[in-house]
C-alpha cells in the first residue's frame, strides 16, 4: 500500500472500510444527496469495503411509505448498490432509525449515568433571556451551562415544579481539532461549542444524537458528507469520544471528508426546490444513470485534468477522497446533458435501441413490447440518431414519425407555417413523382430527389429538402432525410407527401 493510502486509512485494512449513506426517506433524492451517495459508494468499492444504507426516519411525521420505496428504487436505478441496509439486511441492523428507539434510550441512560450528559431544566424563556443578556454583554450566546452541576436539591425543586428536562451533552472544555480528508486540519474552539441537546423534553432523540450513535454502533470508519453538515461535526466528535469512554460501539471516531457545496443558478446553493435538483426529472428525461453519475462525480472530483468522461468502473479504480476539491462546485445543466450524450454514444447499438423502447412506449409511439418489424426499424434508425441525442426521451420527437400510423401522424403547425408555403406544393408534387418508382434505398432516393428538385426545379437544397422533411417527419429537425425516407418505406412516404401537398394548396 502506498503512503498516500495510509493517510486515509491509518492502520485500517482496506476491506474494513465502512461508510454510510443516511438519507431521510422524504421521497426526493436530490443531485446533492446522490453525489454524497456516489462518493461513499466509490470510496467503499475502491477499497473493497462496505457501503451501509441507513434510513434516518426518526421524524416519522415527514415520512411516507412511498418515500422509502422511492429512495431504494432510486439508488437501484442509479446502480449504487449497498452491502447492508434495508432490503439486504446485515449484522448491524435494524437499519431504519425508527426501529432503533430502544437503542437510543439505552445509550442516553448510559451517557447520563456516566455524567457524559445531563438533564437541563431551563425553560425556553429563561434560555432566551440569558442568551440576550450574554449577547448584550458581548459574550458567546450558546448554552451557558446553567444546569451542568445542579445539586440534588436544585434538581428536586425543578422536578417539584413539574419541569420536564431535555438531555444535553457535556462538551469538553478544549478545542476540537480534526483532519478533514478534503479540507485539511479544522479547529473549533470550546467557546463556540455549547452543550447541545440530544433528547427533547418529550423524549424525542435528535439527529445530533442518533446519527453519531449509529455510526459508532455500525462501526462506520469514514463519513463523507456535504459541507452543510460541517458545523455539527465537532459536536459529533465529542459524542463519539464520550461513547468510546463508556464502551458503546466501535470506540472509534470516524474520519471525515466534507464535500463541497453544489451551487445552482445565480451562484446560490442548489436547493431541493430548484429545477434540475430532483432525480425524478432526470429519470423522466431519459438520462442514463451512468451519464448522470459521471456528471455528478465532476462536482468536486476529476479523474484527470483533461478528461471529463469515464465509466463507473474507472471512477472506482481512480477515486481518491483527498483529490476532492474543497471549493464549491457549480451545477451546469448543459454540461450534465453533454456528459450524458457522451455516454449515449458509448452504448452498443442494440443496447441503445432497447433503452429507447420504454421512452417510445411512454410517448405513445411504440407498444411496450414492440413487434419484430418495429424493432427492426428501430435498430436501423439507431445510427441516424445515436450521435444526435442528449437524452433518451428525445427519441419520441426524433423517431416517432417512423412508427405512428397515418391517423396519428401530425405536422408541427409551426413547421408547416414556416416551410409548407410558397413553392412547397410544387416541391412535394415533384418529389412524389420522383420517388414513385425509384429503387428504394438511400442512394437511389437521394439521387432521384436531387435530379428532380435541384437539377430539375433549380432549387437550393434547403428549399428543396425542407418541405420534404416536414412532410414526412412532421418537423423541421429530423434524422438524416434520405435514410429516414428509406426507413419509412415508399408507401407511407408517398402518402405523407401527398397529404402535406394538400395542406399547402
Ligand atoms: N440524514 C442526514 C442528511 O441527510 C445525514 C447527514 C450525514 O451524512 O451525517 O442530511
Ligand atoms: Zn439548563
Amino acid at each position: 500500500m502506498t503512503d498516500r493510502a495510509d493517510d486515509v486509512l491509518g492502520d485500517l485494512e482496506p476491506s474494513k472500510v465502512r461508510v454510510r449513506f443516511p438519507p431521510s426517506p422524504t421521497g426526493l433524492l436530490t443531485v446533492g444527496n446522490i453525489r454524497s451517495a456516489l462518493f461513499n459508494w466509490a470510496f467503499a468499492r475502491h477499497y473493497g469495503g462496505k457501503l451501509i444504507l441507513r434510513i434516518e426516519d426518526t421524524d416519522t411525521a415527514r415520512n411516507t411509505d412511498e418515500g422509502y420505496t422511492y429512495t431504494y428504487n432510486s439508488l437501484r436505478w442509479l446502480g449504487l448498490n449497498w452491502d447492508e441496509g434495508p432490503e439486504v439486511g446485515g449484522e448491524y441492523g435494524p437499519y431504519l432509525q425508527s426501529e432503533r428507539m430502544d437503542i437510543y434510550a439505552d445509550v442516553v441512560a448510559k451517557l447520563l449515568a456516566a455524567g457524559k450528559a445531563y438533564h437541563c431544566y431551563c425553560s425556553q424563556e429563561e434560555l432566551d433571556q440569558r442568551r440576550e443578556a450574554a449577547r448584550t454583554a458581548g459574550q458567546h450566546s450558546g448554552y451557558d451551562g446553567h444546569c451542568r452541576n445542579l445539586t440534588p436539591e436544585q434538581i428536586q425543586a425543578y422536578v417539584d415544579e413539574g419541569r420536564r428536562p431535555v438531555v444535553r451533552l457535556r462538551m469538553p472544555d478544549r478545542p476540537i481539532v480534526f483532519e478533514d480528508l478534503v479540507r485539511g486540519e479544522i479547529t473549533f474552539l470550546p467557546e463556540n461549542l455549547g452543550d447541545y441537546v440530544l433528547v427533547r423534553a418529550n423524549g424525542y432523540p435528535l439527529y445530533p444524537l442518533v446519527n453519531p450513535v449509529d455510526d459508532a454502533l455500525m462501526d462506520i470508519t469514514h463519513v463523507l458528507r456535504g459541507e452543510d453538515l460541517l458545523p455539527s461535526t465537532p459536536r459529533q466528535i465529542a459524542l463519539y469520544e464520550a461513547l468510546a469512554d463508556i464502551g458503546v460501539g466501535s470506540g472509534r471516531t470516524p474520519r471525515f471528508g466534507h464535500l463541497p457545496f453544489v451551487m445552482g443558478e445565480g451562484n446560490k446553493r442548489l436547493s431541493k426546490r430548484d429545477k434540475g435538483s430532483g432525480l425524478g426529472e432526470y429519470m423522466e428525461r431519459g438520462f442514463l444513470p451512468e451519464g448522470l453519475l459521471n456528471y455528478l462525480a465532476l462536482l468536486g472530483w476529476s479523474i484527470a485534468d483533461d478528461r471529463d468522461v469515464f465509466t463507473m468502473d474507472e471512477m472506482v479504480e481512480a477515486f481518491d477522497i483527498r483529490k476532492v476539491n474543497s471549493n464549491s462546485a457549480r451545477f451546469d445543466p448543459k454540461k450534465c446533458e453533454a456528459i450524458n450524450a457522451a455516454h449515449m454514444r458509448m452504448l452498443p447499438a442494440d443496447e441503445f435501441a432497447s433503452r429507447m423502447v420504454p421512452f417510445l412506449a411512454q410517448g405513445g409511439v411504440l407498444p411496450a413490447e414492440p413487434s419484430a418489424d418495429q424493432l427492426a426499424v428501430l435498430n436501423a434508425a439507431v445510427p441516424l440518431v445515436q450521435e444526435r441525442m442528449n437524452t433518451l426521451s428525445e427519441s419520441v420527437d426524433m423517431l416517432g414519425f417512423l412508427f405512428v400510423d397515418d391517423a396519428q401522424f401530425t405536422i408541427d403547425p409551426d413547421a408547416a407555417a414556416k416551410v409548407l408555403t410558397g413553392d412547397a406544393g410544387a416541391v412535394l408534387e415533384a418529389s412524389a413523382k420522383a420517388l414513385a418508382d425509384v429503387e428504394w434505398n438511400t442512394e437511389a432516393i437521394e439521387a432521384a430527389l436531387r435530379a428532380s428538385l435541384i437539377d430539375g426545379l433549380g432549387l437550393k437544397p434547403k428549399n428543396a429538402f425542407g418541405p420534404v422533411r416536414v412532410a414526412i417527419s412532421g418537423r423541421r429537425i429530423s434524422p438524416p432525410l434520405f435514410e429516414s425516407l428509406e426507413l419509412l418505406g415508399r408507401e407511407k412516404s408517398l402518402r405523407r407527401l401527398e397529404q402535406a401537398r394538400r395542406t399547402t394548396s
